[in-house]
């Protein structure tokens, strides 16, 4: 009998140049809870095969110039998405339902450039840039200054003295804009498939 990976089509993100450093697995994102072990789903990365697909040549790619891709999310099942819109109730921080979360198809991700040692070159934001620090300040209704950094989230922010990671950002973009995904203008980290909408679908995980 297939199992819930095979039969949706998702295969495991496995690769030495991939960091998997999954984001909501632990408490150190803006919900400040590790959802993923909260509903049971763990520190798994996992992708539709036709991302794994373009992942390899990332991967390739990036093996010639001797840097790594960081994973800090992946597919994401549903009841993930829904607890966090249940531990975070703010508006516009999370797509409003699971159905409009690309993540929840399992195509897309969120990642950054690493060195050959792990560590990160240097981006405008952490991934993401609902970062921790700011969760008090969001729980409690003060979010300009969340708002001022988040700017920085947009793909195509500029400031002076952000030359470097602005470089940065180019050529992670680069690099999985030519292995087939595409990117979104609010958040420099996100890619995905073209067309999820069309061509793939919600996939509800079942713990089996
Ligand atoms: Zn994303």
């Amino acid at each position: 009998m297939q199992n819930f990976w095979q039969k949706n089509n998702l295969l495991k993100l496995e690769n030495d140049t991939f960091i998997i450093d999954m984001m909501y697995a632990t408490p150190e994102n803006i919900t400040c809870h590790p959802i993923y072990m909260e509903v049971g789903f763990g520190a798994k990365a996992y992708l539709h095969a036709d991302a794994v697909a373009k992942l390899e040549k990332v991967a390739h790619i990036l093996k010639n110039i001797r840097l790594k891709l960081r994973i800090r999310d992946a597919y994401r099942p549903p009841v993930a998405h829904n607890r966090i819109l249940e531990v975070l109730p703010v508006k516009g921080l999370f797509a409003s339902k699971a159905e409009n979360s690309l993540h929840c198809y399992g195509t897309a991700l969120d990642c950054c450039l690493a060195d050959e040692h792990g560590n990160n070159l240097l981006f405008p934001t952490e991934i993401d840039a609902y970062e921790k620090k700011y969760a008090e300040q969001i729980a409690s209704g003060k979010t300009d200054d969340f708002y001022l950094h988040f700017a920085k989230a947009a793909s195509d922010f500029y400031a002076l003295g952000y030359e470097e990671a602005i470089k940065n950002r180019s050529l992670l973009r680069q690099i999985m804009f030519d292995a087939g995904f595409e990117g979104i203008k609010s958040e420099w980290w996100h890619f995905q498939l073209p067309q999820s909408k069309e061509l793939y679908s919600l996939i509800e995980w079942t713990n089996q």
